[in-house]
């Protein structure tokens, strides 16, 4: 009569203590799944955008007037008196923005080039021939309103800057 109590009380040890080592063992794996999901993910984006990234990444190594920022939404931001004036307050390189405003963070200059970042996202290796030269000889050679050419436009769309409809 005793034992009975004693008998399920041992069964249900012994099955709340198997299950708890399979939910401790699912979310191990669980976890380590994500992980090398996030790194499968970052090399892959890395790769789909390398030839901008190269660039940055040379930049960011031997450039020495550069300063992390911070990080705006996926882009990681960076501080530095690289390009002439005459080049426009920023760059951006794949998921790395330069970005020459004095060291004050600009939402409206962020935003922007992080609409580039988010082209480079969709043109990969496409970028550099399709935005980044177009850009520089726009640059170079515009005398009207810069923002208005086809590849700034979209930036701006695609960072959720409203140049025009602010200013009147
Ligand atoms: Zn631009």
């Amino acid at each position: 009569m005793d034992k009975t109590p004693t008998a399920i009380d041992d069964v249900r040890y012994k099955t709340y203590k198997r299950l708890s080592i399979e939910y401790k063992k699912h979310v191990m794996n669980f976890n380590l799944n994500s992980m090398k999901m996030k790194t499968v993910k970052t090399i892959l984006l890395h790769l789909w955008q390398l030839p901008q990234h190269l660039i940055a990444w040379c930049l960011i190594l031997f450039y020495r007037q550069k300063r992390f920022a911070g990080i705006y939404k996926t882009s990681h931001v960076y501080y530095h008196s690289l390009l002439p004036n005459s080049w426009g307050e920023g760059i951006s390189l794949g998921q790395y923005i330069f970005y020459d405003s004095n060291n004050i963070w600009d939402e409206t200059v962020i935003a922007h080039e992080y609409g580039h970042s988010r082209q480079s996202f969709y043109l990969g290796p496409l970028y550099l021939i399709v935005i980044g030269l177009p850009s520089i000889i726009h640059a170079a050679v515009s005398t009207g309103d810069y923002y208005r050419y086809w590849c700034e436009a979209w930036a701006d769309r695609l960072g959720g800057v409203e140049r025009y409809t602010t200013k009147s």
